[in-house]
C-alpha cells in the first residue's frame, strides 16, 4: 500500500516524480496513480474535494473514480484508458464530467500516462485531473451570447424586412393619389408643389426597395430564383432603360459581350440586372464627361458553371484608394457631401456585394481620383438546360399579328364573364384551344385531369383566390411532377404584385385591363417550355394604363372601345353580356356593404375595375378602382356613397352601349 510522506503527496519514488507532485501542488489540479496489478488508486485530497469530498469520505479503488462518471462520458474515456494501455495511443488525455457530492456536473481535463515493464506490459498510470468547468460555462456563455446577439440580428433584419414591405403600400397608394391630383385643376404653384411631393414619395419608395432587398439579405431571406435567360438580351434591355439617362447628360454607354460567352445561361437574371442598374446608374451618377462602357468576358468554365467577369468602366470622378475600402458597406457614401450632391443612401453597393456572393462571386473596385472608376464583378452561371436555337429571340417581341407559331392548350381562370370572353377570343384569334375555369377551386380540379401548356389566372377571385390555387396547384406538380406555366393576372400591376405573383409560384403577370400584345407575349414566351422562355423585362414602373388616370374625356369613346375589344364581333358580344356581368358584380358590392364585408368589397370592385376597362370606361373604372382602395382601408361609409356613384355610371355606361351603332364602324 501507499504511504503519504505529506498530505498531498503519492508515494513518488524518485527526486524527479516528487518535484513533479510538488509542481501539481501549486496547480489547482488533483492528482492520481493507479496501481494496475492491484487495481488501488490513490486520490490526492485536492482530487478528491475538486468534487465536493473530504479524503477519508471516498475509497481510494477506481470505482470511485468509474461510478462518478458521466453516463454520456463513460465509454469514452474508459475507452482513452485502454487505448492508452494498450499503446494506442501515445498519451492519456480526455475530457470528462465527473459527478460532485453536490449532485452537480463538473467538467474535467485528465491527462496521464502509464509506467511499462521490460515486456511493455503496463503496471501502473499516474496523472492529473484539472478543473474545466468554470472555462466551460465561460465557453458555454459566449457561444449563448453569440446566438442571442445573432437572433437579435435576425430578428431585426426581418422586422426591417417587413416593415419596408408595409410602408410600400400606402407609399403607392401616396404616390397613386398624387398622380391622381396631378390630372386635375391646379394652378401653377400647387402643380409645383404636387410634382416635388411625388418625386419625394418616388425616392421615398426605391428607399424603401432598397431597405427591403438589404433587410431581406441580412436576414437570410434572399434567395436567388434561377432560369435559363439570354445574356446579351438581358444587358441590352438592361442599358436600354438606363441609356435615356446615359443621354440626358451626354454620355455614352455602350457594352461589349466576348464572343466565347455562351449566349443562354442559368441563372438569376432578374437580380443581374440590379447589380447592373446599380454599378451602371452610379457610373452615369458620378461621371459628367465622356461615358461608360460595360464588358463581360469569361473568367473561367469548369464542367457546367461559367464564371463570367463584368467590368463597369466609367470616366467619372473616380474613388480615392482609401474610400475604395469603405463603399461596399452599407450606408456609406465617399463623403459627407456626397449625398447632398448626388443623392442615394449607400446601401446600392452593400447590396450589390450580398447579391454576387449569393452568385458565389466577388466584387470590388479600380478607381483613382479623377481618373474614372472600374467595378468589376465575378459572378457563377450555370449550363442552360435549353439553348436559343430554335427560339430566336426575335420572336419573343416580333409581331403578335396572325396565328401563333404553335398551338397552345390554356386554361384561363376569371370570374367575370367579359374578361374570359376577352381572353378567350384573343386567345383562340391566335390559335390557341382555350378551357375556362370561373373559380381557384375550378382551376385546381381542371388542372388535376387536363394537360395545358399554361394557365391565365386571375388574381382576385372570391373562395380561392388565384394565390391559393396558385399553390394548390403547385402542390400537386411537386407530387406528380410537371411545371404549367402560370401567368397572374391582376389589375394592380405595381412593383410589389411581381414579388407577391412570383412567391405564390407563378411565372410571370400581366397587367388588367388585358392587353393582347402583353398577353400574348407573356404566354407564348412559354410555348416551347417553361425553361426555353427568354426573359421579360422586369415591369418596375407600374404600367402607364393601370394608374395613370386617362384625361377626363367622355366617359366611353366607341372606337377605342372597338379597338381594345379586337373587332366588331367582340364588341357586339362584349356589348351583350356587359348588363348581366356588370349587374353581377355591383350587386356583390352591394351585398359586401351590407354585410360589413371589406374583402368581399374589395374583391367585387376589383372585379368590375378589370371589366369596366374593357369597356375602356375611364371614369367608371377609376370610380372602381377608388372603391377597392375605400375597402381596403375598411371604409365601408365611404364605399357606399360611392358604389351609388359607380351604380350611375354604370348604368350610363350600359346606355350608351345599347345605344351603340357598330354598323358606322367597320373591322
Ligand atoms: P449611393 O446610393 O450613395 O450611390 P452606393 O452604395 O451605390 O450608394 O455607393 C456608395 C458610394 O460610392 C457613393 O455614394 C459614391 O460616393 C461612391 N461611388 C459609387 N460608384 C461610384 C462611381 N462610379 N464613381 C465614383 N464614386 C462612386
Amino acid at each position: 500500500m501507499h504511504a503519504l510522506n505529506s498530505d498531498d503527496l503519492p508515494p513518488f519514488a524518485d527526486a524527479s516524480e516528487s518535484r513533479f507532485a510538488l509542481a501539481m501542488q501549486g496547480t489547482n489540479d488533483g492528482i492520481w496513480d493507479w496501481d494496475i496489478r492491484s487495481g488501488a488508486v490513490f486520490f490526492s485530497p485536492r482530487w478528491k474535494s475538486m468534487i465536493g469530498y473530504e479524503d477519508e469520505e471516498l475509497p481510494n479503488d477506481f470505482s470511485s473514480f468509474e461510478s462518478r462518471l458521466h453516463p454520456e462520458d463513460h465509454d469514452r474515456v474508459m475507452k482513452a484508458v485502454n487505448d492508452h494501455l494498450h499503446g494506442l495511443q501515445d498519451r492519456y488525455a480526455v475530457e470528462f464530467r465527473l459527478q460532485h457530492k453536490n449532485g452537480t456536473w463538473r467538467w474535467m481535463l485528465g491527462r496521464g500516462r502509464a509506467l511499462r515493464d521490460p515486456d511493455g506490459k503496463p503496471y501502473r498510470m499516474a496523472g492529473s485531473q484539472t478543473d474545466l468547468t468554470e472555462q466551460k460555462l465561460a465557453e458555454e456563455e459566449l457561444r449563448q451570447a453569440r446566438l442571442a446577439a445573432e437572433a437579435a440580428n435576425r430578428a431585426k433584419s426581418t422586422f426591417l424586412a417587413n416593415m419596408s414591405h408595409e410602408i410600400r403600400t400606402p407609399m403607392n397608394g401616396i404616390i397613386g393619389m398624387t398622380e391622381l391630383l396631378l390630372n386635375t385643376q391646379l394652378d401653377l404653384k400647387q402643380h409645383e408643389y404636387l410634382l416635388m411631393l411625388k418625386n419625394s414619395a418616388e425616392s421615398l419608395l426605391s428607399l424603401l426597395n432598397d431597405v427591403l432587398d438589404f433587410s431581406k439579405i441580412e436576414a437570410g431571406k434572399m434567395e436567388l430564383d434561377e432560369q435559363d435567360f439570354d445574356l446579351r438580351h438581358t444587358i441590352a434591355d438592361t442599358l436600354l432603360t438606363l441609356g435615356v439617362r446615359a443621354m440626358q447628360k451626354n454620355l455614352t454607354l455602350k457594352h461589349e459581350v466576348a464572343e466565347d460567352v455562351p449566349v443562354m445561361l442559368l441563372g438569376d437574371d432578374g437580380r443581374l440586372r440590379q447589380i447592373l442598374i446599380n454599378l451602371v446608374g452610379n457610373a452615369i451618377k458620378f461621371t459628367d464627361r465622356g461615358g461608360i462602357i460595360v464588358r463581360v468576358s469569361i473568367e473561367s468554365r469548369v464542367l457546367d458553371k461559367t464564371t463570367l467577369h463584368f467590368e463597369i468602366h466609367d470616366s467619372g470622378i473616380g474613388i480615392s484608394t482609401e474610400v475604395q475600402g469603405r463603399i461596399f458597406d452599407a450606408f456609406t457614401q465617399a463623403e459627407s457631401t456626397t449625398n447632398r450632391r448626388y443623392g442615394g443612401t449607400g446601401l446600392g453597393l452593400a447590396i450589390c456585394r450580398d447579391l454576387v456572393e449569393l452568385m458565389q462571386g466577388r466584387i470590388w473596385v479600380e478607381s483613382a481620383p479623377g481618373k474614372g472608376s472600374t467595378f468589376h464583378f465575378i459572378a457563377v452561371f450555370g449550363e442552360a438546360t435549353h439553348d436559343s436555337v430554335g427560339r430566336p429571340a426575335a420572336s419573343s417581341t416580333g409581331p403578335l399579328l396572325g396565328l401563333a407559331e404553335k398551338s397552345m392548350k390554356v386554361l384561363v381562370v376569371e370570374d367575370g364573364r367579359v374578361n374570359q370572353l376577352v381572353a378567350a377570343k384573343l386567345l383562340e384569334e391566335r390559335g390557341h384551344r382555350v378551357e375556362i375555369a370561373n373559380n381557384g377551386q375550378e382551376a385546381v380540379e381542371r388542372v388535376r385531369d387536363g394537360d395545358f401548356d399554361a394557365i391565365l389566372m386571375d388574381v382576385q377571385m372570391p373562395e380561392m383566390n388565384g394565390f391559393q390555387a396558385t399553390s394548390a396547384i403547385r402542390q400537386i406538380e411537386e407530387k406528380h411532377g410537371g411545371h404549367v406555366p402560370i401567368i397572374a393576372m391582376t389589375a394592380n400591376a405595381l412593383k410589389g404584385d411581381r414579388e407577391q405573383c412570383i412567391a405564390a409560384g407563378m411565372d410571370d403577370y400581366v397587367s388588367k385591363p388585358i392587353h393582347s400584345a402583353e398577353l400574348l407575349h407573356a404566354l407564348e414566351r412559354f410555348m416551347h417550355g417553361r425553361a426555353a422562355a427568354p426573359p421579360r423585362l422586369e415591369i418596375t414602373e407600374p404600367p402607364a394604363e393601370a394608374t395613370k388616370p386617362k384625361k377626363r374625356g367622355p366617359a366611353f369613346k366607341a372606337d377605342a372601345f372597338i379597338a381594345t375589344a379586337g373587332g366588331l364581333e367582340m364588341a357586339r358580344e362584349l356589348i351583350a353580356i356587359y348588363a348581366e356581368d356588370s349587374g353581377k358584380f355591383l350587386q356583390d358590392a352591394s351585398a359586401a356593404i351590407s354585410a360589413g364585408n371589406a374583402v368581399a368589397l374589395y374583391e367585387a370592385a376589383h372585379s368590375l375595375k378589370g371589366m369596366l376597362g374593357v369597356y375602356t370606361a375611364t371614369l367608371a373604372s377609376e370610380t372602381a378602382s377608388h372603391l377597392c382602395r375605400l375597402a381596403q382601408d375598411g371604409d365601408l361609409f365611404g364605399a357606399r356613397a360611392l358604389l351609388e356613384k359607380l351604380q350611375k355610371q354604370c348604368d350610363r355606361l350600359g346606355a350608351t352601349l345599347v345605344n351603340v351603332d357598330l354598323s358606322s364602324f367597320s373591322d
